[in-house]
């Protein structure tokens, strides 16, 4: 492997960012992260200093909807474009969109989840990927994750796919199998490098799902279309009719938008092993690069202490929450309680207690006098950047929101500092406004009848009904086009 490859990129001081416009305190906190390549804790400085931070970030598979398991480690991504972005720097943020390839076994024997999911729905490929992709990008929209500057389809690069395993064919990385063509791992002393792969332990125990690859490890390329039936989802290629495997649209599509080695590339756990350690196999046989500076993992939301999957049968979406009448953001908060790099059990106790939280957090903000001139306090800001700056830790700087809230500083320079805090958190505590006061339909007919009567002119008629109201104990007050109620 290269020395780029695999050595960490020098750093740049921290002075420089401050200098683009850091966050105060980002100097004194410098922004570090944990890399599970290196498996430690280092200095984030950007590649290429004053240009935007890459970030690419595996999207979802969309062959049925998103439970809120992968929405944890979306929202765990989301965090850490939202620190980046407080340290100053602008991302660059890529997102994939799965819509063919990935198998329902990672060890390239099973069906395509595209395929399966069409089947299970009745509809064709295109038009679940279609329907999952739409409400994805809805659901992610109700947890205020930020959408991604390109959200490429894999669909829509299969020759930039095709050209890449070219590439890997001419540099002699690949074989063909009776059903497809596939990467030769023995090829590379260095692979399995990120999860710390037990190579040789794996060959003394070859699995049975070896099929015909030369070594367990080896994974698809290209997988040719089963003889003699068509896919739905298939194309030509330099090696016959097929589609393409699950990995290399990640290191194709990396590669088209962010360039060969990039700053920040993020997945859940379950992609350590497999699809990530075979996405820097891959970009590292063509390019001579471990594809990203840090390697970065959401860990699992659990539910009853096991994996919540998609393909255990019952799993949560963001709508089961939200049909039980929680808000999606209050997920938002519970997450932020805890560190993206511990599993997290999700328990509705648990929830309830998050959704608490927001409630209380909304209140206390929204009492909080707005002043547009007030100024956030720059020490309080310090001590957020310290909190977020060691490798996201949100469930202290959340701890440290609820300090300020409800500390001693004038209202207006807490409500300008916590606003700041949830340009991190991501909680939208300034668009929030509190619900009307629940009006009796009785009284809200009344009062749509004096605002009639007031149109037209009727006044003794808009007098009458306002001493109505009165009487109801509910007080009119008009306004040019409309009125407000309240209880007298
Ligand atoms: P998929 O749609 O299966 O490709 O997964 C989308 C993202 O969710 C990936 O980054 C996965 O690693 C991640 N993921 C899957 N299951 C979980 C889980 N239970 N908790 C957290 N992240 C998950
Ligand atoms: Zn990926």
């Amino acid at each position: 492997m290269s020395g780029q490859a695999r050595g960490e990129a020098s750093s740049t001081a921290a002075s420089d960012r401050a200098e683009e416009g850091g966050r105060p305190g980002a100097a004194a906190h410098p922004l570090r992260l944990y890399d599970n390549f290196s498996r430690s804790v280092r200095e984030f400085s950007p590649l290429v200093p004053g240009a935007p931070v890459g970030l690419y970030t595996c999207g979802p598979t969309v062959y049925d909807y998103q439970h809120i398991g992968n929405f944890r480690t979306f929202l765990f991504e989301d965090t850490l474009k939202r620190v980046l972005m407080f340290n100053g720097y602008r991302v660059r943020h890529v997102m994939n969109i799965t819509d063919v390839g990935h198998l329902t076994s990672d060890a390239d024997t099973g069906e395509d989840k595209m395929e399966k999911g069409a089947r299970r729905t009745g509809r064709s490929a295109w038009e679940i990927a279609a329907l999952y992709t739409q409400a994805f990008e809805a659901d992610t929209a109700s947890l205020n994750i930020l959408p991604p500057d390109v959200l490429p389809r894999a669909t829509d690069h299969i020759p930039e796919q095709v050209a890449f395993i070219v590439d890997l064919e001419r540099r002699g990385y690949t074989y063909r199998t009776e059903d497809g063509v596939y990467f030769d791992t023995s090829r590379q002393p260095d692979y399995g490098y990120l999860a710390r792969l037990d190579k040789a332990g794996l060959e003394a125990g070859k699995r049975v799902e070896q099929g015909d690859k030369r070594n367990p490890t080896d994974f698809a390329l290209w997988k040719f279309s089963p003889p003699g039936s068509a896919r739905q989802m298939e194309w030509d290629s330099p090696w016959g009719r097929g589609f393409p495997g699950w990995h290399i649209e990640c290191s194709a599509m990396a590669q088209r938008y962010l360039g060969d080695f990039f700053d920040i590339h993020c997945g859940g756990e379950d992609h350590i092993p497999v699809h990530h350690t075979n996405e820097i196999a891959q970009t590292e046989a063509r390019a001579g690069t471990r594809l990203a500076n840090f390697w970065m993992h959401g860990y699992f939301l659990l539910s009853s202490d096991a994996k919540m999957a998609k393909s255990a049968g019952e799993f949560l979406r963001v709508q089961a929450l939200v049909d039980r009448g929680y808000d999606p953001l209050a997920f938002r908060y519970l997450c932020l309680t805890a560190h993206y790099r511990t599993q997290l059990n999700f328990t509705w106790d648990a929830l309830d207690a998050a959704a608490t939280g927001l409630a209380r957090m909304r209140a206390g903000f929204h009492a909080l006098t707005m002043d547009a001139a007030a100024a956030p306090d720059e020490s309080s800001l310090a001590r957020f950047a310290g909190l977020i700056n060691d490798d996201l830790d949100t469930a202290r700087a959340l701890a440290l929101a609820w300090e300020i809230l409800r500390g001693a500083a004038p209202a207006a320079v807490r409500r300008a500092t916590l606003s700041r805090f949830d340009q991190v958190f991501g909680l939208g505590l300034a668009a929030w406004q509190p619900p009307h006061d629940d009006v009796p339909a009785a009284v809200e007919a009344l009062a749509e009848a004096r605002a009639a009567a007031r149109k037209a002119r009727n006044w003794s008629e808009a007098d009458r009904l306002r001493a109505e109201l009165r009487a109801a104990g509910w007080e009119m007050e008009d306004r040019v086009d409309s009125y407000s109620l309240k209880r007298r």
